[in-house]
């Protein structure tokens, strides 16, 4: 992710429109800028607190450990991070996760899959990829000087190769459907981001920074989380997808670790705004703009007035993950686990959804989450999680039946492609809190 906002935007200020503006034009509708408030962040907070008392580890075992897995992740090999696997692997500690299969940006100087970080290392199982051509590509060979006619061509050399291969940024490639990719993202953080205008907007004004500061440092979860929103266009694009043939679906964190500011002092009487990378993004003179007289206070040039920090890896990989049911912990079992559908996605920091179960069953038989089944009478869908929450099940993309609960059962009248959601009530609002990947249920014949 990388701030597309370039230093035409400090012309906003000259026109006037601040911070206060910003702040007010905000509360009439829950976006990012809104829910950063002292108030709605203590509300956010509390609730996840709350949620952690009540947290009840899932009984029922399933046979697979539930490990978490970051898809979609940059380091220092992409031109837009600057971060070293060490750093990475910390925030992986922190978060819990265990895999981490990263997508860098391919360029001339190296080879994404035999330069690319692999193998284990401190626990953590690194499988090296790419996003390519609108896909997180993870060949098992190189693939360094070959072209692909198109999408279909490119996802079938992946997975001639053994790979894996899922449609990424949903959002910019609405028309594709390639048989035989693995799957695609069913949410972006980056997408996420994206619809947020006024908070783009917000990061090119030091005032909004300095405002920020003292919540960054109180709620920084909170803070990260507030682009949270449910990816509406992306589930309907997906269950579409499904119902054509199984795909996967996976959390795109697109970690990088890019996303804050410093805050310089210029020669003369300027203020700088510099993001992590380094590029300016505002010069501001203090004389045209005087509010910024404070800020600048009694600092030299070259001095860093400020830097804030929105993105470490902990925190981007805390806010969303792809849960991973596996019977072994390698590189092959990752593979079977993907292929295979037996995956879920979550929102971790709102509460650890470990132990989540979607399942078929009929008697004693246990079809887990991804299987491909076929219609028999009997049949019934069992879900259950760690907390009290709102549970919605989806057949086809539509609602077939919700409640307020920790587990659900639901007898199958029918064939269809079946998934489920829960939501959690966090502050004011109801966040999406796991989002599963289906159970295909074939029609008899
Ligand atoms: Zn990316």
């Amino acid at each position: 992710m990388s701030l597309a906002i370039g230093v035409v935007m400090s012309r906003l200020f000259i026109a006037g429109l601040g911070l206060s503006v910003l702040l007010v034009v905000s509360r009439l509708e829950a976006d990012a800028v809104a829910r950063m408030t002292a108030v709605k962040l203590k509300g956010v907070h509390e609730s996840i607190e709350a949620n952690n008392a009540a947290r009840q580890p899932v009984e029922q075992k399933t046979g697979y450990d539930d490990v978490r897995a970051i898809l979609h992740c940059h380091s220092k090999w992409s031109h837009d991070s600057r971060s070293t696997i060490e750093e990475i692997i910390e925030g992986a500690h922190k978060a819990g996760v265990r895999v981490i299969m990263f997508t860098e940006h391919p360029a001339d100087h190296y080879d994404f899959v035999t330069d690319g970080h692999q193998g284990l290392k401190d626990g953590v199982l690194l499988v090296p990829g790419a996003e390519l051509h609108g896909m997180l590509a993870y060949p098992l060979k190189s693939l360094k000087g070959l072209t692909f006619s198109g999408p279909q061509e490119q996802s079938d050399m992946i997975k001639r190769t053994g790979g894996l291969a899922f449609i990424c940024h949903l959002e910019e490639r609405m028309d594709w459907e390639i048989p035989g990719i693995t799957g695609t993202e069913m949410y972006n953080t980056h997408a996420d981001a994206k619809e947020e205008s006024r908070l783009f907007l917000g990061m090119v004004n030091p005032l909004f920074w300095l405002q920020l500061r003292p919540l960054i440092e109180q709620y920084p979860q909170e803070l990260y989380g507030a682009l949270l929103d449910y990816p509406k266009d992306y589930l309907k694009r997906y269950d579409e997808l499904c119902q054509k043939f199984p795909h996967t679906g996976v959390a795109g964190d697109d970690s990088h670790h890019n996303i804050g500011m410093k805050i310089i002092r210029g020669e003369k009487d300027l203020i700088i705004l510099e993001d992590l990378l380094g590029d300016k993004k505002a010069e501001l003179s203090i004389s045209k703009l005087p509010f910024l007289a404070p800020i600048a206070g009694k600092s030299k040039p070259g001095d860093v007035i400020m830097k804030l920090d929105l993105d470490p890896y902990d925190r981007s990989f805390h806010h969303v993950s792809t849960h991973l049911l596996m019977n072994g912990f390698d590189r092959e079992h990752v593979w079977e686990a993907l292929e295979a559908g037996r995956a879920y996605v979550a929102f971790d920091w709102l509460c650890d959804p470990t132990g989540f179960i979607f399942q078929a069953t009929k008697g004693e038989e246990k079809w887990p989450i991804g299987s491909k089944i076929k219609f028999q009478e009997g049949l019934k869908l069992f879900t259950i999680a760690p907390l009290e929450a709102k549970i919605r099940l989806i057949r086809n993309g539509e609602l077939v039946q919700e409640a307020k609960a920790r587990e659900l059962s639901f007898d199958v009248k029918e064939p269809g492609v079946y998934r489920v959601e829960y939501w959690l009530q966090i502050g004011d609002e109801e966040r999406p809190w796991i989002l599963s990947n289906p159970i295909y249920i074939r029609p008899a014949q």
